[in-house]
């Protein structure tokens, strides 16, 4: 079966992919392939982010590889913290003060619109293809909800009443921006492979 790394360390994310892609392609983590260290993610946009992980991979190892990144984008806020949604409160990256500065910043701002937005590259035989996932929603007042992880207690999905930290794992990865984003990948290489 093809083999195909997701640059990441992420264990459950690593999970949710290869779980989707099992019956087409071997997924294997950044940990399975032996590089430990974090690849630096210092461009201004997704798109090359994602870019960059599967790039280094590729050169190192030569393998076919996915790779993603996701931002948080605030319409009152000019699209922020988008690509710095990791570290927007300073580094370390650490969600709860990144909740922190963007309630803040929200403080009596009226309009709440947000979204979600995943991109993730596939680079096979050394040419990218990309694929995104949008979810678009709102910014709560306060925090909501204890599931999840990064912005969800603070991210209503629009024709939902309940925060991402309020739904079920199930619920929130059937309609996630990752998911979507997942769901297109996974179309692509089903294609491919019949
Ligand atoms: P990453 O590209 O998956 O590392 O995500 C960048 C940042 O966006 C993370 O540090 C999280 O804080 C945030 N983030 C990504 N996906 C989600 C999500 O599904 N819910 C809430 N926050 C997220």
């Amino acid at each position: 079966m093809k083999k195909i790394v997701f640059a990441t360390h992420n264990r459950h994310k690593l999970d949710e992919v290869r779980i989707i892609l099992k019956d087409y392609a071997d997924v294997i983590g950044l940990t399975e392939i032996g590089l430990d260290e974090e690849i630096e993610e210092n461009a201004e946009t997704l798109e090359e982010n994602a870019l960059i992980k599967a790039k280094y991979v590729f050169e190192k190892y030569h393998l076919d590889c996915i790779a993603d990144d996701t931002g948080l984008e605030v319409d009152a806020l000019s699209g922020r913290p988008g690509v710095h949604s990791a570290r927007y409160a300073g580094e370390p990256s650490d969600s709860e003060r990144n909740v922190e500065k963007l309630l803040s910043e929200m403080n009596g701002v009226a309009n709440r619109d947000a979204q979600f937005r995943t991109i993730i590259v596939y680079l096979e035989n050394g040419t990218p293809k990309y694929f995104n996932g949008i979810v678009k929603g709102t910014i709560s007042t306060t925090r909501i909800g204890n599931n999840g992880f990064g912005y969800d207690p603070i991210f209503i999905p629009a024709g939902y009443s309940e925060s991402f930290a309020e739904m079920s794992s199930e619920l929130k990865n059937k309609i996630s921006h990752r998911a979507l984003a997942i769901n297109k990948l996974t179309e692509y290489i089903e294609s491919k492979s019949k």
